[in-house]
């Protein structure tokens, strides 16, 4: 017999109301059914997204919101300020490129998040920057960045401020419009507890003026089309309808519990988290601005780190993540965001324990478990 469970920033597990909705019998989109589910996800997102702007359902990945951003915002030859500290940074950097936009890259150190105060120094400099691409959670280093700090900057500017949240939404607090960002992206299958399929866009007034003027060409992800259909309660195209069907249910789970408790409860299970890999004597990659979504360590000297994350999701079912890009096989990732429990994380830990133990890691049995625990029952 093997019980599996999943601890990977994305996807993440599924509740059962969720499995639920997502076996429910098809219906047509086009129908006053669907535009009721339409009108209610549309009201309950502005919510998540702690927004009165419009948020839009791509039906795509994450990286289909991102792209949207890139293309309905800028034109060939704009320039466009990307703060590049992972490897979604770089996606950003990667997007700008293929569409003939060009990135001025403040590459950040990863495990390290940015000084707003470099973000300032650096628009200064570059006042034909139209756009600023950043992102909430860097998922890949397990950093959160100071989007408010950025929001105070960038609102002083003629750029938008476009952050990734695609990690973060729903986890870790990101206030759209008290904190002045223009562009929100965000995917179905991180904090909201759904299947892949799905991505979120929500856009200020001040970068709707862009997407007015936008020369890039597009033709699915054409914001134009969404705001069309967006005003009617319909969508432009085929929607993942089980999937939208399904994040109504996530909406209404998640305004029940009420968002200041969900960001709480991630706290909680990132401070545990934290505490555990301590005691354990691993060392956090991030110092100073761990995010409360996801937990980076690194692998112990003289570990697999590969070898490690194998050895538990395939001896004992337990699906963690390692490292991406330039930290792969020196990071361990354990996510703690959307439908993960305490006793989730425990188990996680346990694991963790029990295959660096065999690995000949020297450290005391149950120390990381026991942390984590005297964090949780406060
Ligand atoms: C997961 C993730 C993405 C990628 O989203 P897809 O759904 O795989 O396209 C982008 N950015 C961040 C921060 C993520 O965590």
């Amino acid at each position: 017999m093997k019980k599996t469970y999943l601890l990977t920033p994305g996807p993440t597990p599924l509740p059962p109301e969720i499995c639920e909705a997502l076996s429910r019998p098809i219906i047509h989109h086009r129908t006053p059914q669907f535009q009721a589910v339409l009108k209610e996800v549309a009201e309950n997102l502005k919510g998540a997204f702690q927004t009165k702007n419009d948020v839009f359902v791509l039906t795509s990945s994450g990286t289909g919101a991102m792209e949207a951003s890139v293309v309905n915002l800028l034109s060939w030859g704009d320039k466009a300020l990307v703060i590049q500290a992972g490897k979604f940074g770089e996606r950003w950097t990667e997007l700008c490129q293929a569409y003939g936009i060009k990135p001025i890259v403040i590459d950040v150190e990863w495990g390290k998040s940015l000084d707003p105060q470099v973000l300032k120094e650096t628009l200064s400099k570059e006042p034909a920057v139209k756009a600023v691409f950043t992102t909430l959670c860097e998922t890949s280093t397990g950093v959160t960045s100071d989007i408010k700090a950025f929001g105070q900057v960038v609102r002083e500017t003629e750029a938008v401020l476009v952050v990734d949240a695609i990690s973060g939404l729903g986890a870790i607090d990101l206030q759209m419009d008290a904190w002045g960002v223009d562009v929100v992206v965000s995917g179905s299958q991180k904090g909201f507890m759904l299947p892949p399929g799905l991505a979120f866009l929500a856009v200020s007034k001040k970068a709707w003026k862009l997407v007015e003027e936008s020369k890039c060409p597009k033709y699915y992800f054409d914001l134009k089309k969404a705001k069309k259909a967006y005003d009617k309660t319909d969508t432009p195209f085929t929607p993942a309808i089980g999937i939208v069907i399904a994040l109504n249910e996530a909406l209404r789970i998640m305004k029940a519990e009420g968002f200041e408790n969900i960001f709480a409860r991630h706290k909680k299970l990132a401070d545990a988290t934290r505490a555990a890999m301590v005691a354990m004597g691993l060392e956090l990659f991030s110092s100073d601005a761990a995010s409360d979504a996801v937990t980076a360590v690194r692998v112990p000297a003289g570990i697999d780190g590969e070898k490690l994350v194998k050895t538990m999701r395939d001896e004992y079912g337990v699906t963690i993540a390692g490292g991406q890009g330039e930290m792969k096989g020196k990071l361990l990732r354990i996510a703690h965001m959307g439908y993960i429990s305490e006793f989730d994380i425990i188990l996680g830990i346990a694991c963790l324990e029990k295959v660096l133990k065999k690995m000949g890691y020297a450290f005391e049995l149950g120390a990381g478990v026991k942390a984590a625990q005297e964090v949780l029952i406060k």
